[in-house]
């Protein structure tokens, strides 16, 4: 298994380290042919609007809608941004999950916070139910999910901060951030 991690801005290099400790394969993904061989993506946070940006000027944007069509992503703050399909404003989106999210939902830089959610899935994916604790940095929220698209983790008041859709999964929170490799480790599982 080969996980390649969006590089073009933002904390890649924290989840190519997060892969390592889970000895998985990784490549830095910068050109349309770096996703050539492939079997997951990883879009990091950082800031949306710059990611877009270098996606467009790179060529990289109808690569990675068909990369997204075919094989899982993991989208975590910025990454999930940009995968979604509607953020009520203008910047360059791949589209592919149906969320819709509001970008700095929580507030300015100073109104970063941390908290313990409850992820069932991670359950599932790692034997262990403990609680994920989640680092939301200047973070999103998704404000809705449609088509087949469900919720993963909400925060206590039920703002909704993680979700899936088949192979795509979309953070309003960095797991890449803590020493806790569940989320990573579920995300894998949804590679084929
Ligand atoms: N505020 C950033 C954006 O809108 C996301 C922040 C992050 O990725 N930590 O793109």
């Amino acid at each position: 298994m080969k996980i390649g991690v969006l590089a073009l801005q933002g904390d890649f290099a924290e989840h190519i380290a997060m892969l390592k400790r889970l000895k998985v394969e990784t490549a830095a993904v910068r050109l349309p042919e770096h996703l050539n061989g492939l079997d997951g993506l990883i879009i990091p946070g950082g800031e949306s609007t710059t990611i877009g940006k270098l996606a467009v000027a790179y060529n990289l944007m109808e690569p990675l809608k068909q990369f997204g069509q075919r094989h899982a992503i993991l989208g975590t703050c910025a990454g999930a941004i940009f995968i979604s399909k509607d953020i009520g404003r203008d910047q360059p989106l791949l589209g592919l999950m149906d969320i819709k999210v509001q970008r700095n939902a929580f507030g300015r830089q100073i109104d970063s916070f941390e908290t313990d959610l409850d992820i069932p899935e991670l359950k599932q994916a790692t034997g262990s139910d403990a609680p994920y604790h989640a680092v939301f940095i200047r973070a999103p929220i998704i404000e809705s999910v449609g088509g087949d698209a469900k919720i993963l983790a909400s925060v206590p008041d039920g703002r909704i901060v993680a979700a899936q859709q088949g192979h795509l999964l979309a953070t309003s929170f960095h797991p890449e951030l803590t020493n806790d490799t569940r989320f990573h480790e579920y995300f894998l599982t949804l590679v084929d």
